[in-house]
């Protein structure tokens, strides 16, 4: 007998990569049409768009080739501990709680695991491909460092599947919420929330997450909710007129799709040499 042909599985994880980029596209598209009309910073690299799109699909085709390993470290986290403390109700009014509870959880952990990434150098380094972005755009939304799939997938994910026994549905609602949300506060969109600017991650409040401003490093960590922020000490309320420039302090960024993928391993190879910007707790311990 002939072994089965691998072929209609690489064409189904080719379909799902296919309709996951273009959901991409779509989303990066409606962003860029709201920055083109009330634009926060002008005159914003075409190739950077470009570069971050194209790593955008790589980092998708990553994703979908983590999924069984991912699923696999999930399914054994989760048996370990029992399969999931306290069982959610997946009906009537009781599924609209559960998904609220989902829904904090995942973002306090999102919340836990940034700080992390600020926190611990080796997370950092992969982290900072995200902040090396000079232009803060909606096409900066996926550009974070492949190897978080893995991270996140094996380690931060499977902890809510510990916790709580829930439909497979309510999950994904909240994932929807997580993914427009992560597109909306990437936006290089001026838009003036006032005294709502600290109830929902928005394009003004995430930006001085990304700002280049000593006073603003370590502030503003929120994926949906900047109540941690405030609950955690965090928040960085943004003034008015406060929209600031982005990225790494010394201006590191790649420039191509293989120095975005080999970051942080290529980064010193093509910038000046200067180490790039530090997460608070190294500059803390190198003052004293
Ligand atoms: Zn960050
Ligand atoms: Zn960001």
């Amino acid at each position: 007998m002939f072994a089965s042909s691998p072929f209609p599985e690489l064409l189904h994880h080719a379909r799902l990569w296919l309709q996951a980029y273009a959901l991409v596209l779509l989303m990066m598209g409606l962003g860029a049409l709201a920055e083109r009309r009330w634009p926060a910073t002008l005159l914003q690299s075409r190739a950077g768009q470009r570069l971050n799109m194209a790593y955008a699909a790589l980092y998708l085709v990553f994703v979908e080739a983590a999924k069984p390993l991912t699923a696999a470290a999930s399914v054994a986290i989760v048996n370990a501990f029992g399969g999931g403390m306290v069982v959610l109700v997946s009906r009537g009014w009781g599924a609209l709680a559960s998904f609220v509870i989902v829904l904090l959880t995942i973002d306090l952990l999102e919340y836990a695991f940034h700080r992390l990434q600020h926190t611990w150098p080796v997370l950092w380094k992969l982290h900072s491909l995200h902040h090396s972005a000079v232009d803060f755009n909606v096409t900066v939304t996926l550009r974070h460092h492949w190897l978080e799939v893995l991270i996140k997938g094996c380690l931060l994910y499977p902890i809510v599947g510990v916790l709580f026994r829930v439909e497979p549905w309510i999950v994904g609602a909240t994932s929807i919420v997580f993914m427009i949300g992560n597109y909306i506060a990437h936006l290089n969109l001026r838009v003036d929330l006032g005294r709502y600017v600290t109830w929902v991650n928005n394009p003004q409040y995430h930006r001085l997450h990304h700002s280049i401003r000593a006073e603003h490093l370590n502030h503003n960590f929120a994926q949906l909710l900047p109540m941690w922020d405030h609950v955690f000490g965090t928040r960085w309320i943004p003034a008015k007129h406060e929209w600031p420039v982005t990225g790494l302090d010394d201006g590191t960024q790649p420039h191509s799709l293989l120095g975005a993928l080999s970051w942080p391993l290529g980064q010193h190879a093509e910038h000046d040499g200067l180490p790039v910007r530090k997460p608070v707790a190294v500059l803390d311990k190198e003052a004293k």
